[in-house]
């Protein structure tokens, strides 16, 4: 089992794995300036943000219109050329690695917000629009575009897309796929298909939109996108509770939940990550306590305020050390920015950061925590935990230095139990983050082969050639 792999270059020096008339078609198809194959150009591209993890890719292809996109996939179906389609490049499961080199198609070229319209509740974007330019965008005419990774500022839309990305509002507003009304998608084969659309019912055909929604890249080029948006709550508020043990963290998320609150937010962070943020950020966390607990709403004011109370009264019941409510939105953010910045505090601990993303039933939360810190101390690991509490989502977290002898063995075979043990308590191995390259050993384990051979058999439909990103989502 290997789950992190450094993935030599397949072949020579970048570009020269292609032949050059198809170099020449793809320089004539999107200009000279937008096929990059220098190693200088292309080595950004040979890798996302997933540390262990690198592929070369032969060339890097920046198109700038739909029709673009169609004149590469037909020339690299007819040549066999792989082609791996990427956004920001920001995902954290090796999704964007040209692991069989050829092409990487880069879609950051096609940035605009197309239309936001507040009469018909949706905008319509190009692919490489970052999600926080949507969601400002949306904002300024007083609408809430939803979902909001931690990435918002860099990730695409057409990457949250393909990923189905969450972030800290999943639990009361959902995820990506929630938001997905249409798609302008490129097969691999050269042709453009239009799926749903502008309308909030449509159920004509196979709903392909959904299909596309988390394909990571495997079944057609995503190049512009419907999403739907809601009216932008009036007020929110933020409340942090500090509790003994993770456990009595999880027993107040159980218990908001079950008394009918649905919070906007509900994160957590363990005491490691408590302390590496506080040595980050200076917040004045607790760094005693084993458990901080977010919490926090959006809507009316009235609302806003009744719901925090509630949610402070319950954390204050189940035994938290100590509750504060934010008196402000300055405070909000400082406290909202605790848990954002989770991943740059531990990243500080050591060379190597392996951020993790497993999701358990809710109720079986902190069990999943109490085994995460059993495996980390048989496996002689430093790991720390955090995640959306209210998604039953974990984002654990293992950081070494790779000088250190087997340091990295002993992280993979820790995240191996973490996986299992998830799928054990009726889990998944992904919430958020995706399958990519990282977590292909144990897709199989978690569909089953009906599944996966089904899987197959859509992928041979959409791309008889093989060509996207091959060899991902269990192709
Ligand atoms: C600091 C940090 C915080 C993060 N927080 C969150 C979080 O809260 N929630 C969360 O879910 N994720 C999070 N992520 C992970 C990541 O940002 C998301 O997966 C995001 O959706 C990736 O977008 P991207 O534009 O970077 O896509 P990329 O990484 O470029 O690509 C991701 C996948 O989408 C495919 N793809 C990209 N563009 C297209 C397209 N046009 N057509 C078809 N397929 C395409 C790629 O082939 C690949 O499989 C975080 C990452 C970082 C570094």
């Amino acid at each position: 089992m290997s789950a992190t792999t450094d993935l030599p270059p397949r072949r020579g020096p970048a570009g020269q794995g292609l032949p050059d008339d198809v170099l020449a078609e793809l320089r004539g198809i999107v200009g000279t300036a937008h096929v990059l194959t220098s190693d200088g150009d292309v080595e950004p591209f040979s890798r996302d943000a997933t540390p262990l993890f690198r592929a070369r890719p032969d060339a890097v292809v920046l198109p700038a219109t739909t029709a673009e996109v169609s004149a590469v996939l037909t020339l690299a179906t007819r040549r066999g050329v792989p082609v791996v389609p990427r956004g920001a490049g920001s995902n954290l499961s090796a999704a964007t690695l040209a692991e069989q080199g050829g092409i990487v198609l880069v879609l950051t070229r096609m940035n605009r917000v197309l239309e936001v319209s507040s009469a018909e509740l949706l905008a319509v974007v190009q692919a490489g629009t970052t999600t926080a330019t949507l969601g400002d965008t949306a904002a300024a005419q007083g609408l809430l575009y939803a979902p909001d990774p931690g990435s918002r500022t860099v990730s695409t839309v057409a990457g949250n897309v393909a990923m189905c990305a969450g972030g800290l509002r999943g639990l009361k507003y959902g995820v990506t796929r929630n938001y997905v009304l249409g798609l302008e998608a490129v097969l691999p084969t050269g042709e453009v298909i239009r799926t749903g659309g502008r309308l909030w019912k449509d159920v004509a055909g196979y709903d392909l939109t959904r299909l596309l929604t988390g394909s990571e890249g495997t079944l057609a080029v995503i190049t512009e996108i419907t999403v739907a948006l809601l009216p932008l709550p009036r007020t929110s508020g933020t409340g942090v509770a500090y509790f003994g043990t993770l456990a009595d963290a999880g027993r107040a998320v159980d218990q908001i939940i079950s008394d009918g609150v649905l919070p906007a937010t509900l994160e957590f962070l363990d005491r490691r990550c408590i302390n590496a943020v506080e040595d980050f950020a200076k917040l004045g966390l607790d760094r005693d306590a084993g458990a901080l607990l977010l919490f926090g709403d959006d809507g009316a004011p009235d609302v806003v305020t009744g719901s925090l109370r509630r949610m402070a009264d319950t954390c204050q019941a189940v035994g938290a050390r100590d509750v504060t409510l934010a008196r402000d939105i300055a405070e909000s953010d400082a406290l909202l920015a605790a848990r954002r910045c989770s991943l740059p505090a531990l990243a500080r601990l050591a060379p190597i950061t392996m951020l993790e993303d497993v999701t358990v039933p809710r109720p079986k939360l902190a069990e999943m925590v109490d085994r995460i810190d059993a495996i980390a101390t048989r496996n002689d690991v430093v790991c720390a935990t955090f995640g959306h509490a209210g998604d039953g989502n974990l984002h654990p977290t293992i950081v070494f230095d790779p000088t250190d002898g087997d340091a990295r063995v002993r992280a993979e075979a820790a995240f191996d139990e973490v996986f299992r043990t998830a799928m054990a308590l009726g889990g998944t191995i992904t919430g958020e983050h995706g399958v990519g390259a990282a977590k292909r050993p144990w897709l199989a384990e978690r569909l089953g082969a009906d599944q996966i051979a089904l899987l197959r058999r859509l992928k041979q439909a959409f791309d008889p050639a093989g060509i996207l990103n091959p060899g991902k989502l269990g192709s």
